[in-house]
């Protein structure tokens, strides 16, 4: 998978070879971006091109071949969802001493190392700083360059410092990326050692003709859809659960229908009493509250007379009746209530009664 194959960010990417070309690359890259950018897909790209064994040129600059042990080796890390959870389960099956001592990495090379936050607080550990300390001032073994791949900003403070430690003074030839949804995460020191990169959102005709090559068993108006759904990350399109999309909107009509137009509940009582406690139930109201967003973010569009601007372009014609029966002072009071029951979920407050809470609150007079 050579550069050509990454979408969008075309002038970040540049920037990023042109500096492999000049050899000038940076010790420490933070690449900037929301879920689904091509954060830690250009990443491993850009480990591979520092790393591949016949490196060619494509366009006058440095790439990758994908084909050499290197290049085969490090792209076995793509699938990092995979590999993480059998680094869990290696984790799970040690002795209960051990498993406390251990700490979560993600290796299919000798140089290039991924750190992924570790559970169960899914952070950066400072043990798991300690092995890049341990590790780094050695020459790479088998490639030109040792590659650190931080997978997410949310460091303990203590790994925050450990790390900064090594920016101070980095081995020439290390490279260590930061990966962030929010570099303001990051300590303002270790920023300040780096460089950001970021990778910005792709328009959604973009997406959609990026969806036309790689999904096209999807139906052409579903595509347009996930395009806007997407919110411009080509990762997130590609791997969008449509049908879980849908059947989540469809609970979050019933929930504003209930509270703007119903008065009677039979069917709220029924979906909201299918949200249930445990890890399932978690994600089911994640997925529910950020559907119920973009429903309201939606009809705040209409009623600002931008119904261009909505993202359900499929049920425009349902959400446009409702916006009928809702304000903008209705749909502000609607995403500061949203809010509490988010904020109630961390305290793990029964989901189904804080949906039906947050269902009656909203009721018209
Ligand atoms: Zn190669």
């Amino acid at each position: 998978m050579p550069f050509s194959d990454f979408h969008g960010n075309a002038e970040t990417i540049y920037r990023l070879r042109d500096m492999l070309a000049r050899e000038r690359f940076p010790h420490a890259v933070v690449l900037a971006g929301g879920q689904g950018s091509g954060k830690y897909t250009l990443a491993l790209m850009l480990a591979q091109a520092l790393n591949c064994l016949t490196p060619l040129k494509t366009e006058g600059l440095p790439d990758f071949c994908g084909k050499c042990a290197n290049c085969r080796r490090i792209a076995q890390s793509a699938d990092l969802d995979a590999r993480f959870a059998e680094a869990v389960e290696a984790r799970e099956n040690l002795r209960d001493a051990d498993k406390k001592e251990t700490r979560l990495f993600v290796q299919t090379h000798t140089d290039v190392l991924v750190i992924p936050p570790d559970p169960p607080q899914m952070m950066i550990k400072v043990d798991q700083v300690r092995r890049v300390i341990e590790t780094i001032y050695y020459r790479p073994a088998e490639g030109r360059e040792r590659v650190y791949i931080f997978t997410d900003s949310a460091f303990m403070k203590e790994a925050a410092n450990s790390l900064l430690k090594v920016l101070e003074e980095p081995p020439e030839f290390a490279t260590i990326f930061l990966l962030t949804e929010n570099p303001g995460e990051l300590l303002p020191t270790i920023r300040s050692r780096s460089m950001v990169f970021p990778l910005g959102a792709l328009p959604a005709e973009e997406i959609e003709r990026y969806l036309t090559e790689h999904r096209p068993e999807w139906k052409a108006a579903e595509r347009a859809l996930v395009a806007r759904l997407c919110e411009g990350a080509v990762g997130r399109a590609r791997n969008f659960d449509l049908a879980a999309y849908v059947a989540a909107r469809g609970h979050a009509l019933t929930i504003l229908n209930s509270a703007l137009r119903d008065r009677d509940h039979t069917e709220l009582f029924k979906v909201t009493e299918s949200y249930r406690p445990g890890v399932e139930g978690r994600e089911k109201t994640e997925q529910l509250i950020r559907t119920l967003y973009s429903l309201l973010r939606d009809l705040a569009s209409i009623e600002a007379g931008a119904p261009e601007l909505a993202r359900n372009t499929d049920i425009i014609s349902e959400l446009r009746r409702l916006a009928e029966s809702a304000d903008f002072e209705w749909i502000t009071t609607a995403c500061d209530r949203l809010a509490e029951v988010e904020r109630g979920m961390r305290r793990n407050l029964l989901r189904s009664l804080s949906l039906d809470a947050f269902a009656a609150s909203l009721e018209k007079a």
